[in-house]
């Protein structure tokens, strides 16, 4: 990807190096402080539509927000970089979050709102989001409740090394990726999952959880798309990233991690689903291309 001196966000906070002694060994644990905000001013209306139309009947509840963690990510407890360290890659995370604000203020503004800008957390070791505590082995993750997206850099050299999936346009794609839950939660989709989520079975809720996750998948190939067309991508970056999409889908990690497959487990999608709705937003470059909530994934 051509990042280099472009925009840099002014919506990173970097908290890496300031997490204390770990009271919060391995895992993450959800603590339900709160609730999920409004959806803000509605957009993508289209969108809205379809997702109204297939959460419509059910009745609403009052739940916990939950943050939505791309685990496995990296080892909790290791060493914490410092502010300096891995400062090109968080220059290059500042960059891609730009990206993202400018493509997504466009498309909100097509269709006449605004889009409400998150930021994105740096992290290193355990930290304390609305969500609750979280560790870096929870990977990257959206929070609802602060509207932001923690990140722990480790998880870029967990994805070339431990998942097969190098080269900076996958690292693009999670950011999109997390940004897309942004999205999602502007538009109403997580405030009403969360609600419903509570109300769920496990399996119902894993099934949900799918449909959420490979939309965030689809509104990140959107924004790859309107990157691509700004002639920021190089040779190689669409497949690299849709590699990474292929190496994080359920049925990929679980065969890494424990040698065979629990499809009811599932949560985020498998590989095929994953890396074909990344591909039809690259395709499409229209978020209501992205209705994973009608007819089948
Ligand atoms: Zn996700």
């Amino acid at each position: 990807m051509r990042w280099r001196g472009r925009r840099q966000s002014a919506n990173v906070e970097d908290r890496r190096g300031r997490s204390g002694a770990s009271a919060f060994p391995g895992g993450r644990i959800r603590l339900p402080i709160g609730r999920a905000g409004r959806g803000g001013g509605l957009s993508l209306s289209s969108l809205i539509i379809l997702v109204v139309l297939f959460f419509g009947l059910r009745a609403l509840g009052i739940d916990p927000m939950e943050m939505l963690a791309e685990g496995p990510g990296a080892p909790s407890g290791g060493t914490v970089e410092s502010s300096t360290a891995n400062d090109e890659m968080s220059q290059f995370v500042r960059v891609v979050l730009a990206e993202t604000e400018d493509v997504w203020t466009d498309l909100f503004e097509a269709e006449g709102n605004s889009y409400p800008e998150p930021s994105l957390v740096l992290f290193g070791g355990q930290i304390r989001s609305a969500c609750g505590f979280a560790s870096s082995a929870s990977g990257p993750f959206y929070c609802p409740g602060d509207k932001k997206v923690y990140l722990d850099l480790n998880f870029f050299s967990e994805l070339a090394n431990r998942f097969g999936a190098a080269g900076d346009f996958a690292r693009a794609y999670v950011v999109a990726h997390e940004v897309g839950h942004h999205v999602q939660n502007v538009i109403g989709v997580l405030p009403r999952f969360n609600q419903m989520r509570q109300r769920m079975s496990q399996a119902e809720a894993n099934a949900m959880s799918i449909r959420v996750e490979l939309q965030a998948d689809c509104f990140a190939g959107v924004w790859a798309h309107h990157t691509a067309q700004k002639g920021l991508l190089e040779e190689g970056d669409i497949e690299a990233a849709l590699n990474a999409a292929n190496q994080i889908g359920d049925d990929t990690l679980q065969r890494r991690t424990q040698g065979y497959v629990v499809p009811e487990s599932f949560n985020h999608g498998t590989s095929e689903q994953r890396r074909r709705w990344f591909a039809r937003g690259i395709e499409s470059g229209r978020p209501t291309d992205c209705d994973t909530f009608n007819g089948p994934i």
